[in-house]
C-alpha cells in the first residue's frame, strides 16, 4: 500500500464553501504544482445545504488527486477532519479551511520545518484581520483560562491550521473520544512539535459559521475535555463557606447568650438562602456539563457516518 504513499495529504472540511471552492482550489494548485511533490487533497463534504458537493466532485473528474468524503450529515468541522485523518494516506498531513483564511503559502514553510526533523508543526497567528474586538477579547480570554487550568499546555493562537506527521495521524487515530477538541487533542499526543508564525487573513467568501453561542459551547467542550478543575473547586469553596458559616454560628450564639434574641434579620437570611442556592446551583450545572459529555461517550456510537467517497476506490 506504501508504494504510491503521496508526500502531502491536504485535509480540507467544507460546510457550505460554494463561493470559495473555486479560488481555493486555483490558490492551492498555484502553490503545490512548483513545489514537485506527490500529493493527493482529501476534502470532507460536512453535510452542505449548498453545491459544494456537486461541485467537488466535479474537480475530482478534472483531477484524481482530490479526493472527497461525503458525510450523511453535518457532524460539524472537529468531527469533519477527524474523519479526514482516518483517510489521508500522505507522510505529512495539513488540515486547512477551506475559506482561505490559511494562506496556502505557509505550507512551504511548514514542510520546511517539518524536514528539520519536527513531527507537528503549528502555525500561530500573530494577527487575526477581519475579525471583531469582541472575538479577538473572547478568543484572549479563552485561551488565558485553558491555559492556566488544562492539564497540558494548549498553545495560543493557533488554529488547526497545521502540518501532522504520518506518526501523528497514527497517534490521533487511536484516540477514541466522542468530544473532539482538536486543539487540545494535537498537543495531547505530544511528539517533538515546533511553531511558525503568520498573520491569518479574512475570510474569502461567505459567513464564518461559529457565532458566539457555538463558540461558547465550543469552549466548554475544550475546558472539559482538557481540565476537571472546574469540577473540583468547588469542594474547597464548600469548606470554605462552611468555615465561615462555624464562626459566624458561634458569633450568633454567644451574641444570643450575652445579649438575648433579637428576632430582625430578614435582609441577611434572604442574602445568604439565595447566595447558597446560586451557588448550588452553579455547581449542579458544571457538573451537568461533564455528565452530559459522559453520556456522549458512553453512548458509543460512530463518531460519524459516511454517504459515499470519491476517489479512494483502490485503497
Ligand atoms: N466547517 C465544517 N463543518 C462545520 C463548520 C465549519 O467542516 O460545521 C469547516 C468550514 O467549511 C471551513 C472550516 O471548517 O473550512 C472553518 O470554518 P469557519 O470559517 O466557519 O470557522 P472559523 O474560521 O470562523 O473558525
Ligand atoms: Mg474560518
Amino acid at each position: 500500500m506504501k508504494q504510491n504513499q503521496p508526500d502531502l495529504s491536504l485535509l480540507i472540511p467544507c460546510y457550505n464553501e460554494e463561493e470559495n471552492l473555486e479560488k481555493l482550489f486555483s490558490h492551492l494548485q498555484l502553490v503545490l504544482n512548483p513545489l514537485n511533490l506527490d500529493y493527493e487533497i482529501v476534502c470532507i463534504n460536512d453535510g452542505s445545504k449548498d453545491d459544494t458537493l456537486q461541485q467537488l466532485i466535479n474537480y475530482h473528474r478534472q483531477d484524481n488527486r482530490i479526493k472527497i468524503i461525503n458525510l450523511s450529515r453535518n457532524f460539524g468541522k472537529e468531527i469533519a477532519m477527524s474523519a479526514g485523518l482516518d483517510y489521508t494516506t500522505g507522510k505529512v498531513v495539513i488540515p486547512i479551511d477551506a475559506e482561505l483564511q490559511d494562506p496556502p503559502e505557509l505550507i512551504i514553510d511548514l514542510m520546511a520545518k517539518w524536514r528539520e526533523g519536527y513531527d507537528m508543526v503549528y502555525a500561530v497567528r500573530k494577527s487575526r484581520q477581519g475579525e471583531s474586538w469582541l472575538k479577538k477579547k473572547t478568543a484572549d480570554y479563552f485561551y488565558s483560562i485553558i491555559g492556566k487550568i488544562s492539564v497540558i499546555p494548549i498553545p495560543p493562537n493557533t488554529g488547526d491550521y497545521r502540518l501532522l506527521d504520518e506518526k501523528v495521524v497514527k497517534a490521533l487515530r487511536q484516540l477514541p473520544e466522542k468530544n473532539r477538541f482538536m486543539k487540545g487533542l494535537f498537543s495531547w499526543v505530544g511528539y517533538r512539535q515546533a511553531a511558525i508564525y503568520f498573520e491569518r487573513l479574512p475570510r474569502y467568501g461567505g459567513k464564518s459559521s461559529f457565532n458566539y453561542w457555538k463558540l461558547w459551547n465550543f469552549a466548554l467542550d475544550g475546558i472539559t475535555s482538557f481540565s476537571s478543575i472546574p469540577l473540583k473547586i468547588w469542594s474547597y469553596f464548600g469548606v470554605f463557606i462552611s468555615l465561615i458559616a462555624l464562626l459566624y454560628g458561634l458569633f450568633l450564639l454567644l451574641k444570643t447568650l450575652i445579649f438575648g434574641i433579637d428576632l430582625p434579620g430578614y435582609a441577611s437570611t434572604i442574602v445568604a438562602i439565595l447566595f447558597l442556592g446560586g451557588i448550588q446551583l452553579i455547581t449542579l450545572g458544571v457538573m451537568g456539563e461533564y455528565i452530559a459529555r459522559i453520556y456522549e461517550e458512553v453512548k458509543g456510537r460512530p463518531l460519524y457516518l459516511i454517504r459515499e467517497t470519491y476517489g479512494f476506490e483502490e485503497q
